[in-house]
C-alpha cells in the first residue's frame, strides 16, 4: 500500500476547498486507488467541509495540519484533537518543519501531541527532516532518527503512525528536488529502525509529477507527501496515478 497524501497549508477557501473535495470524490470514486491510500489535510476551516463533500465511507482520508496536545481548555487559537476528530480528520499532522520553525514546536510537544492524537484513535502523521546544514555535514540520518525517537520512544504501540522524512533543504518554493541517492540513506534508516513497527514511511519536500515516479521507488518509501504540486486537483490526480503504476509494476 502507498500512501499518498497533500497538505493544503494556509491555502484555499472553504468553498475552493469543497470543489478540490468534489473533484476528487469524482475521480477517486467509491473503490478508491488500487494499493494506494489517498489523504488530504486542508486548512483548519475547512475539514469539515471537506470531510462532509468526499463523505463518511470515503476512500480518501481527512487530516488537520496541527492539534494541541491537551483535549479541551484555555489554549488561544489552537485546535484540539478531539475537536479535529470531530470535523471529520482521521489525520493529525505534527512536527512539520514550518511548525518548528515559526510556532515553537518542538520535539518534546510533538512527543506530547503523538500520544495524544493515539489515545484518540488517529493517526498520527510525524514529519521530520534535517536542516540544509545538518545535510552538509552529513549528519542527516542521526539528526532524524534522534527526532523520530524522541516522538516515539516508549510507546507500546505504534502502528499506526506515518512517518514522513521532509528535509527542510527540500521544502517549498526556496527548496530543490533530491536526487534519490541523497534521501536514501535517511529512508533506509528509518525503515530499518521503524518499518516493522510503523504504517508507512513517506517521503516530502519538492514532490511533482516529474519526479514522484522516482521518488516512489527508492527502497522503503511507503509513500509520499506532496504540497504545492497537489494543490490543483489535477496535480494530485496526477500523482495518484503515478503511485497505482507503480504499485501495479
Ligand atoms: C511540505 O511542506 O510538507 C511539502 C511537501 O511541500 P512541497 O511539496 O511544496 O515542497
Amino acid at each position: 500500500m502507498l500512501w499518498i497524501g497533500t497538505s493544503f497549508k494556509m491555502t484555499k477557501t472553504r468553498a475552493q476547498a469543497a470543489e478540490y473535495a468534489a473533484r476528487l470524490r469524482t475521480e477517486v470514486g467509491r473503490d478508491g486507488v488500487p494499493g494506494v491510500q489517498p489523504f488530504v489535510i486542508p486548512s483548519a476551516t475547512s475539514i469539515a467541509e471537506v470531510a462532509a463533500v468526499l463523505g463518511g465511507d470515503s476512500p480518501v482520508l481527512v487530516g488537520a495540519q496541527n492539534a494541541h496536545w491537551e483535549d479541551a481548555g484555555a489554549w488561544t487559537g489552537e485546535i484540539s484533537v478531539p475537536q479535529a476528530a470531530d470535523a471529520g480528520a482521521r489525520i493529525v499532522e505534527i512536527g512539520h518543519s514550518e511548525r518548528r520553525e515559526h510556532f515553537g514546536e518542538t520535539d518534546a510537544t510533538v512527543a506530547l501531541k503523538v500520544r495524544t492524537i493515539l489515545r484518540h484513535g488517529l493517526i498520527p502523521l510525524l514529519c521530520c527532516g534535517e536542516s540544509a546544514d545538518v545535510f552538509a555535514r552529513g549528519d542527516s540520518v542521526e539528526h532524524v532518527l534522534g527526532q523520530v525517537a524522541e516522538a516515539l520512544d516508549g510507546l507500546a504501540d505504534t502502528s499506526r503512525v506515518l512517518i514522513a522524512y521532509e528535509p527542510v533543504w527540500a521544502i517549498g518554493e526556496h527548496g530543490r528536488q533530491p536526487r534519490p541517492d541523497e534521501i536514501a540513506d535517511v529512508i533506509a534508516a528509518l525503515s530499518a529502525k521503524w518499518g516493522d513497527r510503523v504504517a508507512a514511511v513517506l517521503y516530502g519536500g519538492s514532490v511533482d509529477q516529474s519526479n514522484a515516479g522516482t521518488l516512489l521507488r527508492v527502497p522503503g518509501v511507503d509513500g509520499l507527501f506532496v504540497g504545492r504540486a497537489a494543490w490543483d486537483v489535477d496535480g494530485f490526480l496526477s500523482i495518484l496515478a503515478t503511485a497505482r503504476a507503480v504499485v501495479g509494476g
